[in-house]
């Protein structure tokens, strides 16, 4: 192993954001639709809903989209391509993989910046007309196809201007892996032109990274080093910045 690279980002929502709670969730002034939410009661973005979302996004971009006997897709489970290797595959087809090396990602549960969450609870600025704690409700109308009734159900959201923190953890064990990066970045990309969570065809979950900040362990020396400038969007990521990062972590080994 090289070593790892951190990532720090901004997650800004700039439409509602919609990320099922599950059945278990209390439900509030009738609600059908909750958001989930960590212990304290404020909205989350779960690793595993993100790194999910990145790795189809990059899948369906680079035609990698596996399907089931049902025609369901699946994901690429080859061990082999840049997108198994940042992502990882099933336990079962780890150890036939020639790589033989664990997934790379480890994205964690992204969280309310502190600052935003307090403007939330004091509904001040953009959030003074917040219905709830930190979260909107919104109608969605479907049509029943088969009796042409209309369904209205109400959707909890996460309303436009909620940051949230996102750190990834990216583990190097080879000079690949460093390539490898603009492909994770790239997924970004195709995020921030996608949606992230439900109801994304009725205008939901547009996300933007921003002030996004690298920082590098190197296994010779594991502390945290600041990389590179702090990097204001995810088009700054070339070859001279992989250059640059494969100096720092293949010269100190
Ligand atoms: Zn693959």
């Amino acid at each position: 192993m090289l070593g790892r690279l951190i990532i720090n980002a901004d997650l800004v929502v700039k439409t509602g954001l919609h990320i099922g709670g599950g059945s278990s969730s209390v439900e509030i002034g009738g609600i059908d639709n909750s958001v989930i939410k960590n212990h304290k009661g404020e909205p989350y973005i779960p690793g595993s809903s993100l790194k999910g979302k990145l790795r189809s996004l990059t899948e369906l971009a680079h035609n990698k989209i596996g399907k089931n006997e049902k025609g369901e897709n699946l994901p690429c489970n080859c061990g082999e391509c840049f997108i198994c290797k940042i992502y990882g595959v099933s336990a079962s087809e780890e150890n036939k993989s020639t790589d033989r090396l664990p997934t790379r990602i480890i994205v964690r549960d992204a969280f309310l910046k502190d600052s935003i969450a307090e403007t939330m609870r004091r509904k001040e600025k953009d959030f003074k007309d917040l219905e709830l704690s930190y979260t909107e409700s919104k109608w969605e109308n479907s049509i029943d196809r088969l009796t042409s009734k209309a369904n209205p159900r109400l959707f909890e959201r996460v309303p436009e201007g909620a940051i949230f923190d996102l750190e990834i953890i990216y583990t190097i064990y080879k000079e690949e892996d460093i390539e490898n990066i603009k492909n994770l970045i790239e997924g970004f990309q195709f995020l921030e032109d996608d949606y992230l969570g439900g109801n994304g065809t009725r205008g939901y979950g547009k996300v933007k990274f921003e002030n996004i900040r690298f920082f590098t362990k190197t296994i010779k020396d594991y502390t945290s080093k600041q990389f590179g400038d702090t990097k204001a969007s995810v088009d700054e990521i070339d070859d001279i910045w992989i250059g640059k990062l494969k100096e720092q972590m293949i010269d100190t080994k």
